[in-house]
């Protein structure tokens, strides 16, 4: 389907001349998506300034069946935010909406326009004395509304919540055309179904969201961040639970690397070294909030075998390098399977166990890197290529191989997706897998609030 001609020219007179585009080079980073595997068209980039442009061009499209695709920065990693090959989806970037419009810090919130980088959200919180704990890799790009669409989670979730319990309020414009106003900084608020909470991981299928009120918490008084030799994952969850306990609950991070993630990262990342003097099995990124003897108390637990605390910014800076740089490592290493899987947390070993003697089953030789969030239960389970296979044929597999893991995923009880959401990418494997009442509310939902189904079509659903 083409979008019409005076379709595009409403949308062309309600913006003006700086609210759309359909410069090839404006257009180009918006219509790949951030691993490079698709690429999108659109007849008509729209980039309102404000909620009620948002609202007048959504009314446009209502009036003329034009299938909408919002987007923040791009950085999403299950192609939900670029645009379908075949031109027939118009792209709303949200990249003009960038206004921090209110900080309370006493009040501990914030209200910032979807188009606000994460960046520049936490630098205004530490402006202000005050935090906004959501961190991750692709911060210095994502945007609020991108973020706040996909319930992001990151490196501190584990003591902070993903962007559900950090969001306050909303602002959105619904697929009716209707402002949804919700940005009152409320603690509480029983007033019945929450709306909220239900736009927040929608992935632009049930709203734009165009604002949100987001909760900050105190900047931290003390950082201890330490590098962590252990045997075995059974070992790190032992010291998780001990160290939480130890620390009053001041866990912020808790990320786990095995041996070859580390090796990967030494290999093709510059400048990195390993941080202890002999290999373990496993490596465990901690960082807390405690004063620096609490962890020292705290790493003399049996299931360390080695451990290094960073004595200055400099060092936390390098440990943490050793983290962040792994998805680079293994992007130039190779194409892998990725799986981003949640899990109940104490049962991560075991499902380690599992999931290798299917991944060995199923491809015999593959490479299997798993690391990620231990804390929140969060593995990024990435599958290599056999060495003695060519990469052409190893994509063959793939999909296969997704259906295996997903399966030991679900007899776990876990979760297909932990923090990057469905998009398109996982559609399928949704609908195999998921709980068949909560498939058909979640149908029954879109088809009430978006019955023309222009809100993000072929997403999630
Ligand atoms: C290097 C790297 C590291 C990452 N690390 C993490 C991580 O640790 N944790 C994590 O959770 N994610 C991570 N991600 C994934 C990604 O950054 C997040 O999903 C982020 O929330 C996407 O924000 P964005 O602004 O780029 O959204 P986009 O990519 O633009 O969009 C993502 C989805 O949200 C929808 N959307 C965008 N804006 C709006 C809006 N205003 N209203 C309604 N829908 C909208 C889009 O249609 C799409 O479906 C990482 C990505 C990269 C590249």
């Amino acid at each position: 389907m083409t979008v019409s001609a005076a379709a595009l020219q409403a949308f062309r007179a309600a913006l003006g001349p700086q609210g759309v585009s359909d410069d090839p080079d404006v257009l180009a980073p918006l219509l790949t998506d951030w691993r490079g595997v698709m690429t999108g068209r659109t007849p008509l980039l729209l980039r309102p300034s404000c909620t009620a442009e948002v609202a007048a061009l959504v009314q446009i499209a209502r009036a003329h069946h034009v299938p909408l695709v919002p987007q923040g920065g791009n950085t999403g990693l299950v192609q939900g935010g670029t645009p379908a090959e075949d031109g027939s989806e118009v792209l709303v970037s949200l990249q003009r909406m960038a206004r921090i419009r209110a900080l309370d810090a006493d009040g501990f919130s914030m209200t910032a326009e979807a188009g606000v980088v994460l960046a520049d959200v936490q630098t205004a919180a530490v402006a202000a004395g005050r935090m906004f704990p959501l961190s991750l890799g692709s911060e210095g790009s994502a945007r609020i509304g991108g973020l706040v669409a996909t319930n992001a989670g990151g490196v501190h979730v584990l003591r902070h919540g993903t962007m559900r319990a950090l969001v306050l309020g909303l602002e959105a414009v619904l697929p009716d055309g209707q402002i949804f106003n919700d940005l009152a900084p409320l603690r509480k608020d029983n007033s019945g179904y929450d709306l909220k909470q239900l736009l927040i991981g929608s992935e632009g299928t049930l709203g734009i969201i165009t604002a949100a009120t987001l909760k900050l918490v105190p900047a931290p008084r003390a950082r201890a961040v330490a590098w962590i030799g252990l045997e075995s994952p059974a070992n790190a969850l032992r010291l998780l639970a001990h160290v939480r306990a130890a620390s009053a609950d001041q866990v912020s991070s808790f990320e786990l690397m095995p041996r070859v993630g580390l090796d990967l990262v030494l290999q093709h990342i510059p400048g990195s070294r390993d941080p202890l003097p002999t290999p373990h099995p496993w490596a465990v990124l901690l960082e807390t909030t405690c004063e620096q003897d609490v962890l020292t108390d705290a790493l003399s637990h049996p299931s360390v075998a080695d451990a290094v605390i960073a004595a200055s910014q400099t060092q936390a800076d390098a440990l943490w390098r050793l983290r962040e740089t792994l998805p680079e490592a293994e992007r130039i290493d190779g194409r892998a399977a990725k799986h981003d899987i949640a899990l109940p947390v104490g049962a991560v070993p075991a499902f380690l166990d599992a999931a290798a003697v299917a991944v060995e089953a199923i491809l015999p030789g593959a490479r299997v890197l798993a690391f990620g969030h231990l804390g929140d239960g969060n593995i990024h389970y990435n599958v290599r290529r056999p060495a003695a296979m060519g990469p052409a044929r190893f994509v063959e597999h793939i999909p296969s191989l997704s259906a295996q893991v997903h399966d030991v995923v679900t007899r776990f009880g876990g979760s297909i997706s932990a923090e990057h959401g469905i998009g398109r990418l996982k559609r399928a494997e949704l609908a195999r897998l998921a709980d068949p009442a909560k498939l058909s509310a979640m149908r029954a939902i879109k088809a009430a609030l978006d019955p023309l189904g222009l809100f993000n079509p072929g997403r999630i659903l």
